[in-house]
């Protein structure tokens, strides 16, 4: 089984946080882009026989296109890809709440929307410079699930500047009782050259690392009593409801990504696209930068496995590994599943980047 990815990389305007490749939205532009996809699509088509169970349109902001333009490419996966009931996953704005849209969206076959909330409180999307509003946000879940939706993903944003435990949890309350499956709680950070780099009022206001943990736990333990798990650092989902296609990328499965800045992981080799959005339009069929010549080399299965509340059977680590691990799960920061497996414990999660590089070592 393989997924498609399909990277939309226009937005209405950027967030001052965001330092995602980004063009403002201009309509032959875009049209162009769509055409490109279509035509990348069907080159790849006679690469790949795998049944393909995922596809996932990613941004950017893909609400940014009409239905019909993610009919078209839905319907080229249709014709030239051997789909096997798959999961089709849709990034979309709080902004562009039109219940025609989200129902022609779910006629065009979309099963899974990942909504942009970011927050529930007004004075934190203000903030985050976001143009939506708590009831956008509210309303814009209940349009989904009108037009159809049972599998809708709310996007969140952790540790931000005068994020106090009171405000996160009437956020998280609200978020608790939404007709959601899925939550992706991602911690803010400061990327260079953003307008939040450089901003004194955001870069005095961050929390301290203590406060940072204290917020990523109490969001864990919010959900989980709310019966949405943990199941990767950052994601969380009712059960059955994991994201199939991110999967994918923490267990080095095939996947196709097709658009600027895409990442592919295909036939045993990794590649990427440049971020030129005129070079994807003119060419017949993009140009792959190779990273690697093998999928995942053993260090970034650990690596990437670990991101996982499944873990990694203990002996994929060294002897002494396994010595750092024991010390690590003594300390709380690793745990053995039901499985035998070793995995990190939310406290653990907080430190991954320092816990991973220890055990790789
Ligand atoms: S909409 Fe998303 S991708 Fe676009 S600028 Fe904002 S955060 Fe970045």
């Amino acid at each position: 089984m393989i997924g498609i990815y399909i990277h939309i990389p226009f937005c209405a305007r950027k967030c001052p946080y965001c330092d995602f490749f980004s063009v403002p939205y201009q309509k032959n532009t875009v049209q162009a882009y769509v055409n490109a996809v279509i035509r990348n699509l069907k080159a790849y088509a006679n690469q790949i026989s795998d049944p393909v169970d995922t596809i996932y349109f990613g941004g950017g902001t893909p609400s940014l296109l009409s239905a019909e333009q993610i009919h078209a490419m839905l319907t080229t996966c249709r014709e030239y890809f051997n789909l096997s009931h798959p999961e089709i996953t849709l990034e979309i704005n709080p902004a562009r709440n039109q219940e025609t849209y989200l129902h022609d969206l779910y006629l065009a076959g979309i099963n899974r929307l990942s909504i942009g909330i970011q927050s529930f409180s007004d004075s934190q999307l203000q903030l985050l410079g976001r143009t939506h509003t708590v009831k956008e946000n509210c309303k814009i879940i209940h349009a989904a699930v009108n037009a159809g939706f049972e599998n809708i993903s709310c996007d969140l944003i952790l540790a931000l500047p005068e994020q106090t435990e009171m405000l996160l949890s009437e956020t998280l309350e609200i978020l608790i009782h939404q007709p959601i499956t899925h939550v992706s709680a991602y911690l803010l950070q400061i990327e260079e050259h953003t307008p939040f780099a450089e901003n004194p009022a955001i870069l005095e206001h961050l929390p301290d690392d203590d406060t940072v943990a204290d917020r990523y736990l109490q969001t864990v333990q919010k959900l989980e009593s709310a019966g949405i798990y943990q199941y990767e650092i950052s994601s969380f989902a009712k059960p059955g409801y994991e994201s199939r296609h991110n999967l994918k990328y923490w267990t080095c499965a095939d996947y196709l990504g097709i658009g600027t800045g895409a990442h592919s992981c295909l036939q045993n080799r990794r590649f990427y696209i440049a971020n030129h959005i005129d070079l994807f339009c003119q060419e017949a069929m993009q140009k792959e930068i190779t990273i690697s010549e093998q999928a995942c080399d053993p260090s970034e299965k650990i690596m990437l496995a670990l991101r996982t509340v499944k873990g990694i059977p203990p002996e994929m680590l060294s002897r002494k590994a396994q010595i750092k691990a024991d010390l690590l799960t003594e300390r709380q920061y690793m745990r053995l599943t039901a499985e035998g497996n070793l995995a990190l414990t939310p406290k653990g999660f907080m430190i991954s980047n320092a816990i991973i590089a220890m055990l790789i070592d």
